[in-house]
């Protein structure tokens, strides 16, 4: 009797068998539905093998998919997705397919399965492949578009998010037609999408993350664009990043991939200084003028310094757009005398301040210390955690520019018809104040003068990659702003490399420091991280749950482990470790215990290999 190995979309690394009914002819690849704990529900194929007749199995309901939806070769990178992010197979089909067909699928599909892509894969073909290729710099985007008109095959576009998504899949609109593989499009046009790359029948495509997998006829191209977005990496399982993926897919399949980027993610720059991907040195383009202006001593009791004042009322005059650069309010704690942010002397990232608690504590090594007095560099008396919110901010513009248009835009903080009504507001206004989601309203060039208004909390996030996000943001905002205007960045950290790489138009001085600063306290592109959350009913048994956790993970040779740190109130315990290239197998193996099943009391835990964002 033929029986099926099926994943389902549970957080379960084994997969169930399943009986094949007389006269089925599957596929592994192919999706079906079983019945799993009471209910029909949908899941992968991953094996099909003959064996003795077993009466106790129960036969599969019905199938999915006609033909298979991933190939072999697909099949063995969702594995390899899996292992990488501690995510079950079956979760991770669910997260890069097209959802299931609505039409039934018979359940003997006639002819032949052909997967162009997979057998051009698995061709004796021991050619290196292309390098991969950052293209970075002014223009980068349109050099991209070059060559994709250039490509001679299948082009799959990947972008971050379905707005992002939905741009390309215009701007290629001009070379052929394009089909959407994202969520911003009907399910049946993702499916029918899926299967006219599958035949050949279309060569242009744009998708998000669920595009990653999409079968590609040879010779394909797959362009990856804003490669350090951390949207490429949003949660839920698989917790990999796009990047990753797609890397390792070009690999494995001799794909050429591009990958875009104004600000290349640390492990990228690294990646090229490394050979291992081709970057060409960033053109140059129109820039406006950068001008820090170095608050530390001042008592603002005004978010605008006097100079920020002036080019606003200068832009506003010459009838051009102002954005001004808000973030939300950090955790953590610095001297407005002098700027000083203070850190673990440890890890030397910014201890979190959270609010409920009077102490600091280091997100990553768990250490705490007391609230100081006194700044331990210039033993000034006055630490604050606070910058300026986007209220104050509005309020000081408001009071001093009564009659510009003026609106707050915070794509994150607002959902529904209210984002829609304060998105229009923002579109028409002279002024926007907003978080850097906001940036998307402006394109290049578009503005007269763009500001930082305390981008000192981007610097203090406790987070060791508090200085590449500061970097990102400036960066792109500069971006939209148009040659002969102003860029203005109010900081007490007015030195800092990532102020000055965006001033110099220069990137290498921002990647040169942090790299060293990166590999001195063994961070990612160096080290790699994970995060293991553990939780259970009661605050006492997350704690054990917590300690067990690191226990398991310490007896482990391989592993940098921390000592666990409550979370949310208690509620969880963090564990942080580290390792090399094969964390993810360390990690495996260490938490067994925890990851297969066992009663729900004894609680659950949740494991992030390298984390990108870290929630506090
Ligand atoms: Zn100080
Ligand atoms: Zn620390």
């Amino acid at each position: 009797m033929t029986i099926a190995d099926v994943a389902f979309d549970v957080p379960l690394a084994h997969s169930f068998a399943y009986r094949v009914p007389d006269g089925w002819t599957l596929g592994p690849g192919q999706r079906v539905l079983a019945p799993l704990r009471g209910a029909s529900r949908v899941g992968m194929i991953v094996t099909l093998r003959e064996d003795g007749a077993d009466a106790k199995l129960k036969a599969l309901d019905r199938v999915v998919d006609g033909e298979p939806v991933l190939s072999p070769a697909h099949l063995d990178l969702v594995h390899w997705i899996a292992v990488q992010s501690l995510s079950s197979v079956g979760s991770t089909c669910a997260a890069l397919l097209p959802p299931p067909p609505a039409k039934r699928a018979a359940p003997t599909p006639s002819r032949q399965i052909t997967h162009a892509a997979t057998r051009n894969a698995s061709d004796a073909d021991t050619s290196p492949g292309a390098r991969p290729e950052l293209l970075v710099g002014a223009g980068r985007e349109k050099r991209a578009l070059e060559r994709i008109e250039a490509a001679p095959g299948t082009v799959l576009v990947i972008a971050a998010d379905i707005e992002t998504a939905a741009r390309w899949a215009q701007r290629l609109a001009r070379l052929g037609r394009v089909v959407r593989l994202d969520s911003g499009v009907p399910d049946a046009e993702r499916v029918a999408a899926w299967d006219a790359l599958r035949d050949g029948s279309e060569r242009l495509a744009a998708g998000t993350r669920s595009a990653l997998l999409a079968p590609l006829v040879a010779p394909a191209t797959v362009v990856l664009v804003d490669e350090h977005e951390a949207a490429h990496k949003p949660p839920g399982p698989p917790r990999i990043h796009s990047r990753d993926v797609a890397l390792e897919r070009a690999a494995r399949e001799r794909l050429t991939l591009l990958l875009t980027s104004a600000t290349p993610s640390v492990e990228a720059w690294r990646r090229a200084e490394s050979g291992l991907v081709d970057m060409a040195t960033p053109p140059r383009g129109p820039w406006p003028v950068v001008s820090v202006a170095d608050t530390r001593g001042i008592l603002r009791r005004e978010p605008l310094t006097p100079p920020l004042a002036r080019a606003i009322r200068e832009t506003l005059a010459a009838r051009r757009r102002v954005f001004l650069a808000v973030s939300r309010l950090t955790s953590s704690l610095a001297c407005d005398e002098c700027g000083t942010v203070v850190r673990c002397a440890q890890c030397a990232i910014a201890l979190a301040y959270p609010r409920a608690a009077a102490r600091l504590v280091c997100r990553l090594c768990a250490t705490s210390q007391p609230l100081p007095d006194t700044c331990a560099v210039c033993h000034g008396r006055r630490l604050s955690p606070f910058g300026w919110g986007a209220e104050r901010v509005e309020h000081a513009v408001r009071r001093r520019f009564p009659d510009a248009r003026i609106a707050r835009w915070d794509p994150d903080a607002a959902r529904g018809a209210r984002a829609e009504a304060q998105r229009a507001a923002a579109a028409a206004a002279d002024v926007v104040i907003g978080t850097r989601g906001a940036l998307r309203l402006f394109g290049p060039a578009a503005l007269g003068l763009a500001a930082f208004v305390s981008p000192d909390q981007l610097l203090r996030a406790p987070d060791f990659r508090a200085g590449e996000r500061a970097l990102a943001f400036a960066w792109a905002a500069a971006e939209r702003v148009a040659g002969d205007g102003v860029l203005v960045i109010q900081s007490q950290n007015p030195g800092h490399y990532a102020f000055e790489a965006v001033a110099r138009q220069d990137l290498h001085v921002f990647y040169q420091p942090e790299l060293k600063f990166r590999a001195e306290l063994g961070y990612p592109p160096f080290r790699r991280l994970a995060v293991v959350t553990a939780r259970a009913a009661h605050v006492d048994e997350t704690r054990r749950l917590g300690e067990a956790v690191a226990a398991a993970l310490r007896a482990r040779r391989g592993l940098a482990v921390y000592p666990p740190s409550a979370d949310r109130g208690g509620r969880a315990q963090r564990v942080v470790a580290k390792g090399d290239a094969d964390l993810p197998n360390l990690l495996d193996e260490a938490l067994r215990e925890f990851t297969t099943p066992r009663a729900a009391s004894r609680g659950i835990i949740d494991v992030e290999v390298d984390p990108v964002e870290w929630q506090f």
